[in-house]
């Protein structure tokens, strides 16, 4: 038969934004249940060296993460490693889905859903996915030792990524689509300073080129924005950089959401259109999309969900 379990407080993702909606509502004596998804540890489980985590000059994404999991599940949070697969927000109590076939019912829901990497949407890219196109280097740089990679993108993801692909790839070329990078500086400092590296301004990759037998990555089509002169750069890999969409498709009909998908809060607060349903982290965030913003947010969801409850009793 299958499983209903109810808990006060249900959290959903477990990237900063949730981990530490754990920590404050277990603190609160709300025993809350929190469900991991398919990323445990969320975006920065596929990073490096996070420099700008308060208190830690410089720290493992993957370890910091690990950290907060131990942290909230010492508060008393219940970590579990399921999926959110159909949420139901029309009445209360709400109503979570898993994928391991756990029906989940709450008084309050904590959304932490995060984002994930946008893509450029090419056929060719969709064909080379896995056999040459990544949208993480940190999962594949590895594979390209002694080879030349290209990246796309022009944030902080794309120069990270790039940076990150020195260790391994005999040249790095950064292919940006405008002639100045939104990263922060100290990262573009050091991405002009490397000796591997290039970056191809003003440009598009229009098409991803590759062999078939076996199913590999040889160049990328590079076409110049302004004189649309167009060029094939000889490449084994090709890394896609170029930001994040929310992952709202749980709440996507159910939820007010804005700024093309972002699960909308009341200002100043983590309150959605739904009371007694909450957004924290990147879901939310179509400005900041820092760790340490998604664990304010986080904070904060808990300290309003734990208030709307008193005010329910
Ligand atoms: P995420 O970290 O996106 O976590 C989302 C969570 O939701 C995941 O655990 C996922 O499994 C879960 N989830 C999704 N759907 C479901 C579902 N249906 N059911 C259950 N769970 C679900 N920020 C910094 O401040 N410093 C950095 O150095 C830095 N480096 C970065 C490097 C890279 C490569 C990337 C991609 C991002 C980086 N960021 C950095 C940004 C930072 O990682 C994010 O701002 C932050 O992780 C957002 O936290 P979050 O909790 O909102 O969501
Ligand atoms: P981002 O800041 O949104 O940057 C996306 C980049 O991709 C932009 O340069 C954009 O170009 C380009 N782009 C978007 N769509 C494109 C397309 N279709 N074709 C070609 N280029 C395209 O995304 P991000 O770099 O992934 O960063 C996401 C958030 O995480 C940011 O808030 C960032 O600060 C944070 N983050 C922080 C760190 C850190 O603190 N060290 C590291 C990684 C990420 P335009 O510039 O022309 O718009």
């Amino acid at each position: 038969m299958a499983q209903t379990r109810h808990t006060k407080v249900l959290i959903i993702g477990s990237g900063p934004a949730g981990y530490t909606a754990a920590v404050y509502a277990a603190r609160a004596m709300l025993q809350p249940l929190l469900i991991q998804g398919l990323q445990p540890g969320g975006q920065l489980t596929i990073t490096t060296e996070v420099e700008n985590w308060p208190g830690l000059k410089t720290v493992q994404g993957p370890n910091l993460m690990v950290e907060m999991e131990e942290h909230a599940r010492e508060m008393g949070a219940e970590i579990i490693a399921d999926y959110i697969t159909a949420l139901d927000l029309s009445k209360r109590p709400f109503t979570a889905t898993a994928d391991s076939g756990v029906t989940y019912t709450a008084d309050a829901v904590i959304l932490a859903t995060g984002a994930q990497a946008k893509w450029l949407g090419l056929p060719s890219e969709e064909k080379f996915k896995g056999f040459g196109v990544s949208a993480c280097a940190t999962c594949d740089g590895f594979f390209y030792r002694g080879k030349d990679v290209a990246v796309i993108g022009g944030g902080n993801t794309a120069v990270e990524e790039a940076l990150f692909l020195t260790n391994f790839a005999s040249k790095v070329t950064l292919i940006h689509r405008r002639d100045s990078l939104r990263a922060e500086k100290i990262l573009q400092n050091r991405l002009f300073k490397h000796p591997k590296v290039e970056v191809i301004w003003d440009s598009e990759v229009t098409e991803v080129l590759g062999g078939e037998n076996p199913l590999g990555v040889e160049a990328v089509r590079v076409s110049n924005l302004k004189t649309g002169a167009t060029h094939d750069l000889p490449v084994a890999g090709f890394f896609v950089a170029i930001g994040h969409a929310p992952s709202s498709e749980l709440v996507a009909d159910q939820l007010e959401l804005h700024h093309g998908g972002y699960v909308k809060v009341e200002p100043g607060t983590t309150r959605t259109s739904i009371p007694g349903v909450f957004a924290a982290g990147d879901l939310t965030d179509h400005v900041y999309r820092q760790a340490v913003t998604s664990a304010g947010m986080g904070c904060m969801a808990a300290l309003d969900a734990e208030r709307w409850l008193a005010e329910q009793e």
